[in-house]
């Protein structure tokens, strides 16, 4: 997905900008309630949050709903740091990274 930890700094420098990512790979950009399945959602608290359109649920959720994200507090982009330094490490090592 990204090169280097640097490129993902700068594609995503903040919480928004994962949101906004998550959003797209989760939902193509088009938010969709996961408590109903409506696709006729408003964005609220700047894009933080969404609000089910359908009149039977009309519940509040955010990108991270479900996910492994849902129930952290750390800013998105941390998250993302986190898992890409896992996963080259991962990398790492089996390619003899540190010279074993
Ligand atoms: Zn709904």
């Amino acid at each position: 997905m990204f090169k280097n930890l640097h490129q993902l700094i700068a594609t995503m420098p903040d919480d928004k900008t994962c949101r906004d990512y998550l959003g797209k790979e989760r939902w193509n950009g088009v938010p969709v309630c996961p408590y109903c399945g409506c696709d006729k959602c408003y964005v609220i608290e700047n894009g933080k949050r969404f609000k089910c359109g359908s009149k039977e649920c009309y519940k509040k959720f955010s990108v991270t709903v479900r996910t492994i994200f849902e129930a952290s507090n750390i800013p998105l982009n941390e998250w993302f740091m986190a898992l890409y330094i896992l996963t080259a490490h991962k990398k790492g090592i089996s390619s003899g990274y540190f010279g074993t």
